[in-house]
């Protein structure tokens, strides 16, 4: 779960109900997941950027994504600065969990198996995210 810690933009989980889809307050206010290959955004490689569906701020950069298979939306590298993890011990696993900076909101979990440059594999939930063509 996210970390206890005051985020910039908070909000009642009424609010939030009020504001987000069932889907996106599932997984991003109570740490759900996707089902995998459910998310449009999983096949969009145009350019432009993923931004946080909760509160709008830029996450993912359309040159950072990549195809990993797994269904869901999946980058090497977040925008510096705009996602923060914590470790998730849920589902008998230890994996690492990424939320949203600003609000706090769950996007997914980030793995050591990713490609060059970083190595890493952020696994996000494409219901976390919006995606805004380049102009
Ligand atoms: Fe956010």
């Amino acid at each position: 779960m996210a970390a206890q810690k005051d985020f910039e933009i908070q909000k009642t989980d009424a609010e939030w109900q009020a504001q987000l889809s069932p889907e996106a307050f599932k997984v991003l206010r109570k740490h759900g997941t996707e089902r995998a290959g459910s998310s449009p955004l999983d096949k969009v490689y145009e350019p432009g950027s993923y931004f946080c569906s909760g509160c709008g701020t830029e996450l993912f950069k359309s040159d950072t994504k990549f195809n990993s298979g797994t269904g869901w939306p999946s980058f090497y590298l977040p925008i510096e600065g705009a996602v923060e993890t914590t470790v998730d011990r849920t589902l008998f696993m230890t994996r690492t969990e990424v939320h949203c900076a600003k609000c706090g909101g769950h996007l997914g979990h980030v793995f050591n198996d990713g490609p060059k440059p970083t190595g890493l594999r952020y696994c996000m939930n494409g219901v976390s995210l919006e995606f805004k063509a380049n102009a």
